[in-house]
């Protein structure tokens, strides 16, 4: 729809009233053939996907709250695949390049700005790892270029390169395909999508209790009534133990709060997105102007979403170690995410021991990079009722069979 000067100025005015919405506020019908819990970015993609690439469509996403709320609409939005081990590395990069298209796919900006993204090495063991981390991307097949202390001047150059830095920079290295996309429109835009291939999504509608029979089960219970459906789809992030212990089972979860912090707008200063494992900390600047900061989590479990003081006062530290000039900058907001932590850092994915229940969990600190993957593989699972190969290794029998993948050093800062 194109619309003029004078329509855009009369539409500011009177609140938007005419614009047509984006997506329809359906009712609940009584019966789906598929049930996604949870309105966030995995949800979201995989109601998609399951209407676009097996043509699935009879599908209600359950939103408690209001959709991309959760951690989707509260993270700091870095997108990368520079993780370790094959299995992870397929599946993030499949998700970069999902990425890639994602704007024309959807027919909707997701702003994805592939600005790269820097990790920082401050003494000459970092950077001795970092050779090794680069390596192992390259030989996955995902781009990595190790970087030299100019190269790293030229590229940053707000950094602190004093003599008498704190964490003076040695080099580091890049991923350049790697930055940062705008996290609400990668909601509103697959939720748009799916709505009109005919998905169902249905808002403060919270999931309080799941129907079962004698073959797994039939249903969910909702504040908006009883839905029936044999497949189940669950991608509730930081509240997934919490459905798992209502259908009697527990997932290797523990849910924190994790922080972000936006500054005031400032010019630009910052082209690509920086993180120090030393600091504990990592920030981007936004197209706003803002600076955009993440750093570890509140080390003890919790669902508030509001985040502990001391993490505060460690990003903050953090952040004017890297970059004693942004002493003067004022902070404009900060909120906190509750993210589904798992031991090995690596996501839940495949069958839950309820038949019909798919688990779509784990992400920590790292699952807004996943969604498009995330979404494109659930609903191959959930269609073809197995795994997608790319996500084969990420089944809950990796616990009892000990084939974790460990991917903690590549998690950035919080796992
Ligand atoms: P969510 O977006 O949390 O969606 C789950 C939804 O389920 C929620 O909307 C919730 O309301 C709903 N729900 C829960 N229980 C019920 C119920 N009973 N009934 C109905 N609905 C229910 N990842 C990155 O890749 N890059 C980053 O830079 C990054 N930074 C982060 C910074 C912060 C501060 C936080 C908190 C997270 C960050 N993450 C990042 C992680 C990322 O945000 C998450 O992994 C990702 O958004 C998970 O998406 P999701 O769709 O699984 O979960």
């Amino acid at each position: 729809m194109r619309y003029s000067l004078y329509s855009l100025a009369k539409q500011a005015i009177n609140g938007h009233r005419d614009w047509p919405k984006a997506w329809r506020n359906a009712a609940p019908k009584s019966r789906y053939d598929v049930v996604i819990v949870g309105g966030g970015g995995h949800g979201l993609a995989t109601a998609y996907y399951l209407a676009k690439n097996h043509g699935i469509t009879n599908v209600a996403v359950l939103e408690k709250g209001w959709i991309g709320g959760g951690n989707t609409g509260r993270n700091t939005t870095v997108v990368r695949s520079n993780y370790l081990f094959p299995e992870s590395a397929a599946f993030y990069d499949h998700s970069v390049k999902l990425y890639e298209g994602l704007s024309r796919e959807l027919n909707y900006n997701i702003m994805f700005s592939q600005r790269g993204m820097i990790t920082l090495a401050h003494s000459r063991h970092d950077l001795e790892a970092q050779r090794r981390w680069a390596n192992a991307m390259r030989l996955n097949g995902v781009d990595s270029d190790l970087l030299t202390r100019e190269q790293m001047q030229s590229y940053v150059p707000a950094l602190d390169y004093s003599p008498s830095a704190r964490f003076p920079v040695v080099g580091g290295f890049i991923q350049r395909r790697g930055g940062t996309a705008r996290h609400d429109a990668v909601a509103w835009g697959y939720a748009r999508s799916a709505s009109a291939l005919g998905v169902d999504i249905i808002q403060n509608c919270e999931v309080t209790g799941f129907e079962l029979g004698s073959d797994g089960v039939c249903g969910v219970h909702t504040s908006q009534g009883k839905i029936s459906s044999g497949k189940v789809g669950l991608t509730a992030a930081g509240h997934s133990t919490l459905l798992a212990n209502q259908l009697g089972f527990r997932l290797p979860l523990t849910s924190y709060a994790l922080q972000a912090f936006v500054s005031e707008p400032i010019k630009p200063i910052l082209d690509k997105v920086v993180l120090s494992p030393a600091t504990g900390v990592y920030l981007s600047q936004s197209d706003k102007g803002e600076l955009v900061i993440g750093g570890g989590l509140d080390l003890y479990a919790s669902y508030a979403q509001r985040g502990n003081l001391p993490t505060v006062e460690a990003v903050t530290s953090g952040m004017l170690t890297m970059f004693p000039s942004f002493s003067r900058l004022r902070m404009l907001r900060q909120w906190a995410g509750v993210v589904d932590i798992v031991h090995d850092s690596t996501p839940i994915f495949g069958q839950a021991p309820v038949k019909g229940i798919y688990l779509n969990c784990g992400w920590g600190t790292g699952g807004f990079k996943a969604i498009p993957a995330g979404g494109w593989c659930m609903a191959h699972m959930i269609a073809k009722a197995e795994p997608h190969p790319l996500t084969a290794a990420f089944g809950l029998d990796r616990f009892t069979k000990g084939a974790l993948i460990d991917e903690a050093a590549a998690s950035g800062i919080a796992h």
